[in-house]
């Protein structure tokens, strides 16, 4: 969790976080996977706006513009950045859906919906070791 501190300043620095644990090599676009894609603004909530000159081109489009969120599992989700991250990282620490629910003052309803979501699709860099990913967290509707 120590390491996660820097990023725990505001929802940019999360943003930038959690940009590198999906694209560690840079961002790309989730249309077509290239790697030529252009930043523009961020958004309000941090989250830094690309354009894809390769799928504006192929859209006829003078921009085709994807966030740090499209196509993934935080796109439909309601919390910041900074919040996503605060959640991952108490989850790391091993607390319960009640105690993370408190910590990052969200809905305790939210949490058990966002750590398994997270749980899955972290499997490969961040597993607990020995730790089961649904202890005591409920099973998602
Ligand atoms: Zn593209």
């Amino acid at each position: 969790m120590k390491h996660l501190i820097p990023y725990l300043q505001d929802d940019q620095k999360a943003a930038d976080y959690l940009r590198q644990l999906r694209w560690p090599d840079g961002s790309k676009c989730p249309r077509c996977g290239s790697d030529a894609v252009e930043p523009r603004e961020r958004c309000d909530n941090g989250l830094q706006r690309c354009n894809c000159g390769h799928c504006a081109v192929r859209l006829g489009q003078q921009f085709a513009m994807f966030t740090d969120w499209t196509s993934s599992i935080f796109e439909e989700s309601k919390l910041r950045p900074l919040e996503w991250l605060l959640v991952m990282g108490l989850w790391q620490l091993t607390l319960n859906a009640t105690d993370i629910a408190a910590a990052a003052n969200i809905q305790e309803r939210t949490a058990q919906r966002c750590i398994p979501t997270w749980a899955s699709t972290s499997r490969s860099s961040h597993r607990r070791d020995g730790a089961s990913t649904s202890a005591g967290l409920g099973a998602t509707p």
